[in-house]
């Protein structure tokens, strides 16, 4: 068994082998830049082109609304920058309390800059209630970003709702779903939002590759980079084939085992819960107990340090505080904090995740490695 047990698949996933395999021949003899004319920048040019084909299935979008990124940081901050900019009329922004640092800090900077700025509480399970976006919406909304699933928590939004209210009132929907591809079916047709930001290392793709879907009938966003024409102009910049081949790959398998996967991914998240549950008293669920992605799991350990915890199993078990952006920041989880819970339940908060290539065996040699620790530590 390969310890520590990695439980930590919404800080990062591991390459695919069938992704390593698909991207390889663009690090070595298929080396072409796309925008060549020749027989080595076709070969590149139609491998991003199968790329883009295999994004926009695992969405529901067509090719064209696809434009890849160096990751979801930057598809988030080119949906909220850029219809901020391509829409002067309208100088308000709405948000939630628990977006990634990707979207509030563009967003915090817009309001420096003198947009108008709503960021709407959510309830104790870590649901943006839809009532209070729709006091939020006003006539000179721009932008509502809503993430789809949370990164600690694994709370759902419920994204199709907001994105009805914020239609109702002509403000356009965008919704990051960094931790939802691969877990979850992503339908931006169902869902109704105009921009959906995904990215490549939350799904068996590398990291520094990433989409933002733009809706054929949105706006055209005004770029964030400025350079020569790529990504329809929004992204210019030359393509990082191997990096797209990868993420194109990642989301086929995603959307093959998408019927499979995230069954499994429960069966195993919830025996971990299981056995943490029974042998811990006082152990508590943070996020919603059923709307929430299938592999996370974010518990609070009574009377100990989170951090604690983790440092005395570094070496059987590899699981977060909060999230793994927010790993070098001390002081409590801003998720958790907006769900208003009590300091001491935030103390003791630690998000597990599962994924491809666990089993229940390395749950349950985690779990020992918890409860014990726990055990040796709770006063
Ligand atoms: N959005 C969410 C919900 C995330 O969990 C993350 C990564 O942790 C990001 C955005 C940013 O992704 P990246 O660091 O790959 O740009």
């Amino acid at each position: 068994m390969t310890v520590p047990v990695y439980l930590d698949y919404n800080a990062t996933t591991p390459i695919a082998p069938e992704v390593v395999a698909a991207m390889r021949p663009f690090l070595e003899e298929n080396f072409g830049n796309p925008s060549s004319s020749h027989a080595y920048g076709l070969r590149a040019r139609e491998a991003v082109a199968t790329a883009r084909r295999q994004v926009a299935e695992l969405v529901g979008a067509h090719p064209e609304e696809i434009c890849f990124t160096g990751g979801a940081t930057e598809a988030n901050n080119l949906a909220i920058q850029g219809v901020v900019r391509a829409l002067p009329g309208r100088r308000h922004l709405v948000t939630s309390a628990i977006e990634h640092p990707s979207v509030l800090a563009p967003i915090k900077t817009l309001e420096a800059q003198g947009w108008d700025v709503t960021i709407v509480p959510v309830d104790p399970y870590g649901r943006v209630p839809v009532a209070a976006v729709a006091r939020a919406v006003r006539e000179d909304t721009a932008l509502v970003s809503i993430m789809h699933a949370n990164n600690e928590t694994g709370t759902l939004q419920p994204v199709r709702d907001i994105a009805a209210v914020a239609h109702a009132r002509g403000a356009l929907m965008h919704t990051d779903a960094a931790q939802s591809a691969g877990k979850v079916i992503l339908d931006v047709h169902a869902l109704g939002v105009d921009f959906l930001t995904l990215a490549g290392h939350k799904f068996y793709a590398p990291k520094g590759v990433g989409a933002l879907y733009r809706a054929a009938a949105a706006p055209p966003l005004v770029p964030i980079l400025f350079g020569a024409g790529q990504e329809a102009g929004m992204r210019p910049g030359t393509e990082n084939v191997p990096a797209i081949v990868a993420l194109g790959r990642a989301a086929q398998l995603a959307q093959d085992g998408l019927g499979v996967f995230p069954a499994d991914l429960t069966v195993l998240r919830d025996h971990l819960y299981r056995l943490l549950d029974d042998q811990i008293p006082g152990l508590q669920l943070n996020g919603h107990p059923t709307e929430r992605l299938p592999n996370t799991l974010n518990v609070s350990f009574p009377n100990i340090e989170a951090a604690v915890l983790l440092a005395v199993v570094a070496f059987d078990v590899a699981a977060s505080v909060g999230s793994a952006c927010h790993d070098s920041v001390t002081g409590a989880s801003a998720t958790l904090k907006a769900m208003g819970l009590p300091e001491e339940r935030m103390a003791g908060a630690i998000r597990f995740s599962v994924g491809l290539h666990l089993d229940k065996a390395q749950i349950d040699y985690a779990a020992r490695a918890l409860v014990s620790a726990w055990r040796q530590l709770a006063v």
